[in-house]
């Protein structure tokens, strides 16, 4: 199945499920349509782990700024000046979720509009929402509770949309390899730098060479007896790296560990997606060589970073 039907086929029957929880047994407890748009936040925002985060800090917080305008809109002297009020409380609430953006768990800012817009829209349309007992009482009865459990509820169910799509076609989160050896893995890298070192540019003849590790059993090889084997340092033989090449087509695949500890990806090479794997820092960079250092803003480093720790030998 093609990923993009897997996806439509896994949102089609979640979303009807969520659909039937929302007017049924949850009735009440969650708004249908606040759930679909955490739902398009968390896709909007990655869809991954990381946007499960955001999507949920950035929505609640959108949620927020909008319960805090409407009770400046009722409970202050804002609410003597009318629509001047409701504009200046607007104005004001925005400001701060924009400047909140800072913050980086708040800086998906749409995300906030998202929630703020999805409030604002109850409170407008719903009667007796924008009262100020039913926006201070601890029921979902409170816009602040229903909207932000409701959109908390659409990212979840966002989650499990990709999740059951990544069932659907098998994918894997981090793949590669050439036609004939597959590599992949589910787990993400434990290291992922920008090598400067003379052994990468020898073998890769790349000035720098983009070096993902990944931990030795999360890399899975589907034919590990086609392999060729070589030193990875030609001028160190017996160091437990090792370049292993397709012995069909010579495509680099990985380079192994002889003590089990990590295998490594170079992805531009390997046939990974490079933009999936970014690298954070740069490693082994060695001021002697007169090569310039970097200054893309990413720490620089004359060996790995230092607080990497080596997995123990498998
Ligand atoms: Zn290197
Ligand atoms: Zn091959």
């Amino acid at each position: 199945m093609s990923g993009l039907v897997a996806l439509s086929v896994s949102i089609g029957v979640l979303g009807a499920v969520a659909t039937y929880l929302a007017l049924g047994p949850l009735a009440g407890f969650l708004l249908i349509w606040a759930a679909f748009i955490g739902w398009g936040t968390f896709f909007s925002t990655g869809g991954d782990t990381a946007a499960l985060k955001k999507t949920i800090s950035c929505n609640v917080f959108g949620v927020v700024c909008a319960w805090v305008m409407a009770m400046l809109v009722l409970a202050t002297p804002l609410s003597g000046l009318g629509t001047a009020g409701v504009a200046i409380a607007v104005g004001l609430t925005v400001l701060g979720l924009c400047l909140a953006a800072h913050i980086s768990a708040l800086d998906a800012i749409p995300a906030s509009v998202f929630g703020y817009a999805a409030t604002a829209g109850y409170l407008l349309q719903t009667p007796g929402a924008l009262d100020a007992d039913a926006l201070t009482g601890a029921s979902f009865g409170n816009a602040l509770i229903l909207v932000s459990v409701s959109m908390i509820v659409g990212a979840l169910f966002g989650l499990a949309s990709g999740k059951l799509a990544g069932v659907l076609t098998g994918s894997k989160k981090y793949s590669g390899g050439c036609e004939h050896i597959h590599t992949y893995s589910d787990s993400d890298p434990i290291d992922n730098h920008t090598c400067h070192c003379s052994v990468c540019k020898g073998v890769t003849g790349q000035d720098t060479t983009h070096v993902v590790f990944f931990n030795h059993n999360d890399l899975v090889v589907d034919h590990l007896d086609q392999l060729k084997r070589q030193p990875f340092n030609a001028n160190n033989p017996d160091g437990p790296l090792e370049l292993c090449t397709c012995s069909t087509c010579g495509t680099p695949i990985m380079l192994d560990d002889k003590e089990n500890r990590i295998r490594v990806i170079v992805p531009n090479l390997m046939g990974y997606n490079t933009e999936s794997l970014p690298a954070t820092y740069h490693a082994f960079y060695d001021p002697s060589t007169g090569d310039s250092k970097p200054a893309d803003g990413r720490p620089v480093y004359e060996g790995l970073r230092p607080d990497f720790v080596w997995p123990k030998s498998g």
